[in-house]
């Protein structure tokens, strides 16, 4: 059985941190669907053509990186696709309490899923989307902070 994980998110925008991770996971199975939640009533910052494109971009030469958005719950997607894993990142301890709730629930609705963790790289420990959105926001410079490979398309 072909081993399958989600890794959900917003990726509002994509950050080294979320790069990390996914790298890092690539050998613990065969497909990595990286997947952007749609939620209709909240509009993110970057548009969501925009922030597929750059995570395809990202991962052009990867064949098992696939990129995907997702709308309703993330346990009905991951029923549709097959996948028995859901990927997450931890940085801190405010993450592991929200992921905790969130990991439990999603088992309890679907018993034979995992979610499995990953703890940030120290040096993305700090790194959000939300910390690159609001730099962006004011004109601050972000390419510290976003994947080398697709910096000429998001500066
Ligand atoms: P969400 O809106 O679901 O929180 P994000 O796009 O912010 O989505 O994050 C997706 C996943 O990536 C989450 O598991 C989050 O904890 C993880 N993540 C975000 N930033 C980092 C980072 N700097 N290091 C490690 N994991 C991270």
């Amino acid at each position: 059985m072909s081993k399958i994980a989600v890794f959900p998110g917003s990726f509002d925008p994509i950050t080294r941190g979320h790069e990390s991770v996914i790298l890092r996971a690539l050998p613990l199975f065969d497909t990595i669907v990286v997947a952007i939640g749609e939620n209709s009533e909240k509009k993110g910052y970057f548009p969501l053509e925009t922030r597929m494109s750059w995570l395809r971009e990202l991962f052009v030469s990867q064949p098992r990186i696939v990129v995907e958005s997702y709308s309703g719950l993330t346990i009905d997607y991951c029923r549709k696709l097959g996948a028995h894993f859901i990927l997450r990142g931890l940085r801190t301890a405010a993450d592991f309490d929200f992921e905790r709730g969130i990991g439990l629930m999603n088992r309890a609705m679907m018993p034979d899923l995992e979610t499995i963790f990953l703890l940030s790289a120290p040096e993305y420990s700090a790194l959000s989307s939300s910390i690159v959105r609001e730099i962006h926001r004011n004109g601050g410079d972000i390419s510290r902070f976003i994947p080398e490979a697709i910096k000429p398309l998001m500066t």
